[in-house]
């Protein structure tokens, strides 16, 4: 009503700041980066701890905004998600890192898989699995080599709902992973019930591994519940040797992070592989 309008008049004018203003401008642009070419993806190499080999990339999306610059994912993937945009900003990186791995199998790495940040909005779109097995006919990609990390909060907003999706998702071939694993508030009930493939421990306990005496009991925890479920489970975010040790010695079984390489674009990561293969 009117007064609600007054209220918001009110509100807004004098105290639209540097940050609201900002959010503005970059909503109102994100409605036009996907038409003018902006996005790019960066791919992180998954290492095999027991081979050593790169076995697989997670696609990390960018934004070259033409005057802000690099934005990263946490500006506006939010606002991507509540404006909708979301939809075809996924499905244009599904679609991208699908056509990049199958490009990298076609050059000799065969068993190179890529993975791919789903959100809540994508999940819960009606023609999901549908619209999956399209990109994965269209590309040739073999659905093993597509990964989908779903977080906790995505599955837990209607847990019987998110079984059908996952089960339909696993029927195409494609497998899937808990990102942030342990970060949410999923119950251990619901980890056997949701037809999942890989546990990713999060950042924030790989992190403090080698100094907190909790991180590192939580994360040789959810190794040890992987193993026994059955899972493989990669730590994300390894920066540093002691952490490597310690996730070794827990026998995780993939890491990814700064130590082994950052998020890198697609020529510098096909260079990884080739170097690899030399050795
Ligand atoms: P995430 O899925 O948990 O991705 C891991 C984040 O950790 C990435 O940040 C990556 O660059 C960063 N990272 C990797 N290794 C290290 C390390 O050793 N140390 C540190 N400090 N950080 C490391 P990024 O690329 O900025 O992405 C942030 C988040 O944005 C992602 O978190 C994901 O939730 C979201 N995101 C990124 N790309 C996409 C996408 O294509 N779709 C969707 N829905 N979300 C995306
Ligand atoms: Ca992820
Ligand atoms: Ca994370
Ligand atoms: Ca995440």
């Amino acid at each position: 009503g009117k007064q609600t309008g007054r209220n918001n008049f009110q509100f807004y004018t004098p105290a639209m700041n540097e940050q609201a203003l900002e959010r503005l401008r970059i909503e109102g642009d994100l409605r036009s980066a996907l038409d003018n070419n902006e996005f790019l993806l960066h791919y992180q190499p998954k290492v095999d701890l027991a081979s050593g080999r790169i076995v697989g990339s997670e696609a990390l999306i960018r934004w070259q905004h033409p005057q802000l610059g690099m934005v990263s994912p946490a500006r506006f993937i939010g606002l991507a998600e509540e404006t909708g945009l979301i939809l075809p900003i996924g499905a244009w990186v599904l679609r991208t890192a699908c056509v990049q791995c199958r490009r990298w199998q076609l050059d000799g790495h065969d068993d190179i898989s890529v993975s791919v940040n789903l959100s809540v909005g994508q999940f819960l779109q009606k023609d999901l699995v549908i619209s999956i097995a399209d990109v994965l006919e269209d590309t040739g990609l073999p659905p093993a080599s597509l990964e989908l990390e779903l977080t906790e909060s995505l599955m837990m907003t209607d847990v019987e709902h998110a079984i059908g999706i996952l089960t339909g998702l696993k029927e195409l071939g494609v497998r899937l992973s808990i990102d942030d694993f342990g970060t949410g508030y999923s119950s251990l009930a619901y980890l056997k019930r949701f037809p999942i493939d890989v546990l990713k421990i999060d950042r924030s306990f790989v992190r403090d591994i080698t100094i907190d005496a909790d991180d590192a009991a939580i994360t040789a925890s959810i190794i040890s519940l992987a193993r026994h479920l059955k899972l493989r489970v990669i730590a994300e975010g390894v920066e540093t040797d002691e952490q490597l040790d310690y996730l070794r010695h827990y026998g995780c079984d993939e890491i990814q992070g700064y130590l082994f390489s950052p998020p890198v674009p697609a020529e510098k990561f096909e260079q990884l592989l080739r170097q690899e293969r030399a050795v």
